[in-house]
C-alpha cells in the first residue's frame, strides 16, 4: 500500500535535514504504529507524506499503490486515498460541518472522475455514518470545530475519515491534549475502519493510545530515521522501560 524508501528530507528554509533515510513499508489491512522520542521526526513524517509546504524531499521515494505520492500535490494526494488526520484542523466560523464535509468528499470525488453526491444523498450516507460511529449528527449543524471541545474534533475527524474512505490513514497524534477519553475514540474510530484494503499509520509519542488500538507492527524512529521494527510487544517494551534502551542497542 505504502512503500517508502530511504526517504530524506529537510526544512526548506533552513535546509537542516531531518528525516534522514526512512524506510517503511504498510501493507493493506495492518496498524503499522511509529513511536519514538520527541524530536525524532515523527510529525515531519507525516507532514511530508500529506505534502505540507515547508520541507524539501531531496532523497527516496514514497508510493501510494504504486503511485509516487511525492509528486502530488495535495488535493491529488487525497484523491489517490490518502489521509491525514489533523489536516483540518482549524476552525471554521461560518463555515457549517456538513457543508464543509460535502465540499472534502465532493472534490475527492472529482479528482476521482466521479459524480459529485448530492445534497440529499450526502446527508443520507453522513447520517448512516454517523450512527454507525456513534456520533452524535447535531455535530453537524455547527460551523466546523468552532466551540467543539477536544472530544467533539476527535469525532469529528474520525467522521470526516469515515466519509471520504482512505486507502491509507495517517494519524499524528501528538502527545499534547488527547486525555483517555479522546484517545478512546481515536481507537475506537480507527478499530472500526479497520479493513482487509485499509492501512493505518498511526504516530503516537506514547504507547498508551496502543492499549487501545492493537498495531500490527510497531516502528521506533530515531533521528530521523526508522532504528528498530517489531510487533505489539514493542510498544510495550517502551512503555516499561522509555526509549534509552531500545536506542542505545540501535545506534
Ligand atoms: P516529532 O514529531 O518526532 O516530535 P518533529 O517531526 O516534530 O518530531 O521534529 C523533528 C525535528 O525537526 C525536531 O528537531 C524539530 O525541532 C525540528 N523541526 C520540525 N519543524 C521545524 C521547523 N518548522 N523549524 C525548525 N525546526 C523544526
Ligand atoms: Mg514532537
Ligand atoms: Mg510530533
Amino acid at each position: 500500500m505504502l512503500e517508502i524508501k530511504n526517504l530524506h528530507a529537510s526544512l526548506e528554509e533552513e535546509g537542516k535535514e531531518i528525516l534522514k533515510g526512512v524506510n517503511l513499508t504498510v501493507e493493506a489491512g495492518k496498524v503499522h504504529a511509529i513511536m519514538g522520542p520527541n524530536g525524532s521526526g515523527k510529525s515531519t513524517l507525516s507532514y511530508v507524506l500529506a505534502g505540507r509546504e515547508g520541507y524539501e524531499v531531496t532523497e527516496g521515494s514514497a508510493t501510494l499503490l504504486g503511485e509516487d505520492v511525492l509528486d502530488m500535490d495535495v488535493e491529488e494526494r487525497a484523491a489517490a486515498g490518502m489521509f491525514l488526520a489533523f489536516q483540518y484542523p482549524v476552525e471554521i466560523p461560518g463555515v457549517g460541518n456538513m457543508t464543509f464535509m460535502r465540499t472534502a468528499v465532493n472534490a475527492q470525488r472529482k479528482a476521482r472522475g466521479e459524480e459529485e453526491m448530492s445534497s440529499a444523498e450526502f446527508l443520507k450516507v453522513i447520517r448512516e455514518k454517523a450512527k454507525e460511529m456513534q456520533i452524535d449528527a447535531e455535530m453537524l449543524k455547527r460551523p466546523v470545530n468552532v466551540g467543539f471541545s477536544g472530544g467533539e474534533k476527535k469525532r469529528n475527524e474520525i467522521l470526516q475519515m469515515a466519509m471520504l474512505e482512505p486507502k491509507l490513514c495517517i494519524m499524528d497524534e501528538t502527545d499534547s491534549g488527547l486525555d483517555v477519553d479522546a484517545m478512546k475514540l481515536v481507537a475506537q474510530g480507527v478499530n472500526a475502519l479497520r479493513s482487509p484494503d485499509r492501512g493505518f499509520l498511526v504516530i503516537t509519542h506514547y504507547q498508551r493510545l496502543l492499549d487501545h488500538i492493537q498495531p500490527d507492527v510497531v516502528h521506533i524512529m530515531s533521528d530521523g530515521r526508522i532504528v528498530k521494527t517489531g510487533g505489539p510487544e514493542l510498544a510495550l517494551e517502551v512503555e516499561k522501560n522509555g526509549y534509552t534502551d531500545i536506542l542505545k542497542e540501535n545506534a
